[in-house]
């Protein structure tokens, strides 16, 4: 009866080194996985040149040279692009309006 105890308790042993063992290479499994699953998300990861958002996947993002831009700077830099004429004009028209203002005031200055 003891001897048969024995036994059992041999068995339990070796169950719980055997469980014990799988225990260990599973998390060396997700260990490995987790390893595999950074590595794949840092080749997609991208930070915007533009806005320095770290961008995974969720956003589309374009590479101009060795640089990569999301999408929302894009739509902000093309309406840049397209209303730069407009803006051109805004700054020559303000530039006139500050010469005019500068000619003015030493018109008036030099008549005292
Ligand atoms: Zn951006």
């Amino acid at each position: 009866m003891p001897e048969n105890e024995d036994m059992r308790t041999e068995e339990k042993k070796a169950e719980d080194a055997a469980s014990r063992r799988k225990e260990i290479l599973r998390n060396i499994i997700e260990g490995k996985k987790m390893e595999a699953y950074a590595e794949h998300r840092t080749r997609e990861m991208h930070m915007c040149f533009f806005c320095g958002e770290i961008i995974y996947k969720r956003k589309p993002m374009k590479r101009i040279g060795d640089k990569w831009i999301c999408i929302d700077c894009l739509r902000e830099l093309k309406e840049a692009m397209d209303t730069l004429e407009e803006w051109e004009r805004e700054v020559v028209l303000g530039e006139k309006m500050r010469r005019h203002m500068v000619k003015t005031l030493q018109g008036l200055s030099s008549q005292k």
